[in-house]
């Protein structure tokens, strides 16, 4: 066990309270209990007193909590510190821990605290609330006012986050910097970088689901015709299969190549350093590195679902395959749909985008709100890269981006890969001094406001 203050100590019990509240969102709103929900808003203004003496706080689209810091001047633009409190939801298979035990296990690297929701995004969403209780009792108020914006189901619909936006939007705020979660503090990333990276996602892919439905006349599948439903969805999907969206690497992979490759040692330093000689290898290279780098350079396709006939003896009359599409920063959802057809090339197949969305727009890496945020995480974290790159899975904050141009996805945080793997999965826990250090991470980041 590590010796700890009071004060941290009494930090990490409010912590380990609020993951004990299994706020677990589910698609169907109807299956979650939001009981639990209330509890959680109902327990933070007993927790935090003094943030909430200090701050306002609005319930927006149900249970999504918007507060307001009112500055002391407000003479510039307001920054927004965002995170989710909803979780995934778990059971007690395969945790060695139970999810909503919140115990804190001693490990070889110092103390861990397990539970669903303490990498996401609980983690931060505590943490900020530990800062901001800090300087209220400090005394501090910042110049602008800064927003804290806490969605209660991102991990379903993020309906919570954009009805705070349309409130925002609706007040004629456009915020400085907003910070979501995404990006953190990593090692071993980058090949041939062995110093820690804090990644900072300026941009996340688009995200649709490409529905390839197939009709038929029904029948008995003792008379089938040769070219069955399912048999066409099935040539279908190995034809998208065959054929992958092109590689390609955006203004943002380039530059990330150029930060982290500066610190890259032996050969890797010159294939890294001479981009207008390597760069076809180093594309080819990061199609085939990994499944990670790989979704970095192209719009990525898979099929998640399928089905067809509801009896074992019936031939479909429809079948249906959902390809989850994630979609590149300079794509569009549309390209990605034209690129699905072409592949396709059957006409007997239909194909549509559900739930299209766009991937977002960068966020500059130049400019004060970046400057803040990469200044604040150097004093923070002791010799780490700051670098940008475009986050692979969707946030909130790509609801932001419509009333701000400085969205950064960044969770103050050192993950290790093994830790990163955990999320939405078994076994989630995050190091107790590497949680503390987020606390001061948004502390210091405050100050500045
Ligand atoms: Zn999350």
């Amino acid at each position: 066990m590590t010796s700890r203050t009071p004060a941290e100590q009494r930090s990490i019990a409010r912590f380990q309270a609020l993951v004990r509240i299994p706020t677990v969102s589910r698609l169907d709103e109807t299956e979650t209990d939001w009981q639990q929900f209330d509890r959680f808003v109902e327990t933070l203004p007993e927790l935090y007193p003094a943030l909430h003496g200090a701050l306002e706080r609005e319930l927006i689209g149900g249970r999504s909590m918007l507060y307001r810091w009112a500055g002391t001047e407000s003479d510039g633009d307001p920054t927004v510190l965002m995170a989710h409190y909803d979780v995934v939801a778990a059971t007690d298979d395969g945790w060695l821990h139970p999810p909503f035990g919140a115990e804190i296990v001693p490990d070889d690297d110092g103390d861990l605290i397990w539970g669903r929701g303490t990498l996401d995004d609980k983690g931060a969403l505590v943490s900020v609330l530990e800062a901001v209780e800090a300087r209220v009792l400090a005394g501090f108020r910042p110049r602008n006012d800064v927003y804290l914006s806490f969605g209660h189901n991102e991990e379903t619909t993020g309906a919570g986050a954009v009805a705070i936006v349309a409130v925002l939007e609706s007040r004629g705020i456009r915020p400085a910097l907003v910070i979501d979660e995404g990006g953190a503090v990593v090692e071993g990333i980058f090949p041939g970088v062995a110093k820690p990276s804090a990644v900072i996602g300026v941009s996340e892919k688009g995200i649709t689901s490409v529905m390839l439905t197939v009709e038929q006349l029904g029948g008995h599948a003792s008379t089938p015709p040769r070219l069955t439903a399912t048999a066409r969805l099935a040539r279908a999907i190995v034809r998208l299969n065959a054929k992958p969206f092109p590689a390609r690497f955006s203004a943002t992979n380039l530059e990330m190549i150029a930060t982290l490759g500066a610190h890259a040692t032996g050969p890797l330093k010159w294939v890294f350093g001479n981009l207008w000689l390597t760069r076809p290898l180093l594309l080819a290279l990061f199609a085939r590195l990994g499944d990670e780098t790989n979704a970095m350079v192209r719009t990525t396709q898979a099929v998640t679902q399928l089905s067809g006939s509801q009896a074992a003896n019936a031939l479909a009359e429809r079948a249906v395959a959902t390809v989850n599409v994630r979609v590149a920063v300079g794509s569009s959802v549309e390209e990605a749909t034209r690129h699905i057809r072409s592949a396709v090339g059957d006409e007997a197949v239909r194909i549509e985008a559900l739930h299209p969305s766009e991937p977002s727009p960068v966020s500059p890496t130049t400019g004060p709100a970046w400057e803040l945020l990469s200044r604040t995480i150097s004093a923070t974290f002791d010799g780490v890269i700051v670098t940008p790159y475009i986050q692979l899975g969707a946030s909130d904050s790509r609801h932001f981006t419509r009333i701000s141009e400085h969205v950064y996805r960044f969770s103050p945080f050192e993950m290790t890969g093994e830790q990163r793997a955990t999320l939405h999965a078994v076994n989630e826990r995050i190091g107790v001094t590497t949680w503390l250090r987020g606390i001061t991470f948004y502390e210091r980041l405050i100050g500045e406001l």
